[in-house]
C-alpha cells in the first residue's frame, strides 16, 4: 500500500477496513477515499454536530417532509390505488390482488396447503 500518497496516519489501521480495498490504488478514487477517511476520523464530531442541528431545526424538517409527502401524493394520485390492485402470486401458488393478500393468508384455502 502506498502510504505516502494516500496520507495515512499510524492510527488509521482500523479505518482501512471500512474503505473498499479495490479503490485504494485507483488514482481517481484516492480523493474519494480520502474524503471517507476524513469522515471516519471525525465521525463523532460530525454526529454530534448533526444531532444538534437536527434538534434545532426539528420542526422545520417535520413540516418539510410533511409538505413533500403531500405534494408527491398530489402528483401521483393513482399510485396507491394501483399498488393495491397489483396482481401478486402468493407462496401457496394462488394468484390474487395485493389488497386481498393479508386476508388470504389467514384463509382456510391458504393454510390447508401447508398442512
Ligand atoms: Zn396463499
Amino acid at each position: 500500500m502506498n502510504r505516502v500518497s494516500f496520507g495515512l496516519r499510524d492510527d488509521d489501521e482500523k479505518l482501512i477496513i471500512n474503505v473498499k480495498p479495490n479503490l485504494i490504488f485507483d488514482k481517481e478514487h484516492l480523493k474519494l477515499n480520502y474524503k471517507r477517511m476524513h469522515y471516519l476520523r471525525n465521525k463523532e464530531k460530525y454526529k454530534q454536530y448533526n444531532d444538534k442541528y437536527m434538534k434545532q431545526h426539528k420542526d422545520y424538517f417535520k413540516e418539510y417532509f410533511k409538505e413533500y409527502a403531500k405534494s408527491w401524493k398530489e402528483k401521483n394520485p393513482d399510485y396507491f390505488k394501483q399498488y393495491r390492485v397489483q396482481s401478486v402470486v402468493c407462496e401457496c401458488g394462488c394468484e390474487l390482488q395485493r389488497r386481498n393478500l393479508a386476508k388470504h393468508k389467514t384463509s382456510k384455502k391458504h393454510i390447508d396447503k401447508f398442512l
